[in-house]
């Protein structure tokens, strides 16, 4: 039997994939636009007056977002985080949010908290259980030159406190390490939100995508993030909140609370992966690194009922097999080869 095949016998008619895992993540991508320019997602350079973003009339109105996600969860979904591009840039995605916290599902939303000031309130009103803001500096210079649009950090620091107040917690802080680029900010940053309550994470550069000209001697392994923060805070490793949590829990020993680092590179956690993504325009894609999707926009646009849908998403789990970050190797790691981008997919 291949590793990481169930021993045991499913239960009839339970949606496995061909890895045998269940679908449990559900990320939507609501808009393949952005207000900023990180260096390692959307470059100025390929992403500028002249990129092609999908027209409004391609993108999946909230309505069939809902009808595809309401699928999803009679077929196992538990947590649903709306995403991007940036999400909180389309219009009115309260009502999204509105509708989507009817499900019985924990709902998230990721966000480089640029306009969480002022969106916060509404949407916790709205429903929406917790936030994940990105933060890849304390310094303002080096988080300008991150974001590459000369936003502030201080604005994103106010966000962040703005979904604090309202009670979008707990609040995860996510910063995408880059060797060279910003790796001098993780003893600051973990200075900075020690004792906060909110969790600082730190992933590992990846991959995606064919425009960020990735190479592996700029990702910094989080095991070295560990070292560098444990030799000033000593840390020391705690369980998974549940199988499959992809990123590693570590606490202050002195009670300063709790980080963490998602090793998508060094440590790849693709046979506990129950994530599927719905990009902008509604493809539906079972990997980050997937070069192509399964199109239900067609099918939604064309009179699909629920069971058709139904039928079509556990068609696709059923032949997911994808482990990208296990099989990568020197030959795959150059991006390149039309593999979706991170700001139309969906992170
Ligand atoms: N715009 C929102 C934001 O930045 O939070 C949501 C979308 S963004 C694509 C989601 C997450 O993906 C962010 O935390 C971002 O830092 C991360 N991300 C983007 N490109 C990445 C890369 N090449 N490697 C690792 N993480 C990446
Ligand atoms: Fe925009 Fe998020 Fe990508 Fe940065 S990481 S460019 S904020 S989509
Ligand atoms: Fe999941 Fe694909 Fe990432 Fe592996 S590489 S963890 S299968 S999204």
């Amino acid at each position: 039997m291949p590793p990481g095949r169930a021993l045991v016998a499913p239960p009839e008619g339970e949606l496995l994939d061909l890895r045998q895992r269940r679908v449990r993540d559900l990320r939507i991508s609501v808009t393949d636009r952005c207000n900023f320019r990180c260096v390692y997602c959307m470059p100025k350079e390929v992403f500028d007056d002249d990129y092609a973003f999908l027209p409004r009339k391609q993108l999946l109105s909230f309505e069939e977002i809902v009808r595809v996600a309401r699928v999803f969860v009679d077929q196992g979904v538990e947590k649903i985080r709306i995403t991007g591009g940036e999400p909180l840039l389309r219009r009115h995605i309260e009502n999204l949010i509105e509708q989507l916290a009817k499900l019985p599902v924990e709902l998230t939303l990721t966000t480089n908290g640029s306009l969480l000031r002022k969106k916060a309130q509404s949407l916790k009103d709205a429903g929406l259980n917790r936030v994940t803001v990105s933060l890849d500096g304390i310094d303002d210079a080096v988080f300008k030159r991150m974001n590459d649009v000369d936003f502030a950090v201080g604005d994103v620091l106010d966000g962040i406190a703005a979904a604090a107040e309202v009670g979008l917690a707990p609040i995860k802080i996510n910063c995408v390490v880059k060797r060279g680029s910003n790796d001098d900010q993780i003893l600051p940053l973990a200075r900075h939100f020690r004792g906060s309550g909110h969790i600082l994470r730190f992933i590992e550069y990846m991959d995606v995508g064919s425009s960020n000209g990735w190479r592996m001697d700029e990702v910094l392994p989080s095991a070295d993030v560990i070292a560098r923060i444990g030799a000033e805070f000593p840390l020391a490793a705690i369980a998974p909140n549940y199988r499959g949590e992809v990123a590693g829990r570590w606490r202050y020993r002195d009670g300063g609370g709790e980080i963490g680092v998602i090793s998508s590179v060094t440590q790849a956690f693709c046979a506990t992966c129950t994530r599927i993504r719905l990009s902008t325009e509604g493809q539906l894609y079972t990997c980050l690194f997937a070069q192509s999707g399964h199109d239900l926009r067609a099918l939604l646009r064309h009179g699909a009922g629920d069971e058709a849908l139904r039928r079509e998403i556990a068609a696709v789990w059923r032949g997911r097999d994808d482990r990208y970050s296990e099989i990568r190797t020197a030959a795959t790691e150059r991006p390149g080869s039309g593999r979706i981008e991170m700001s139309y997919i969906g992170g």
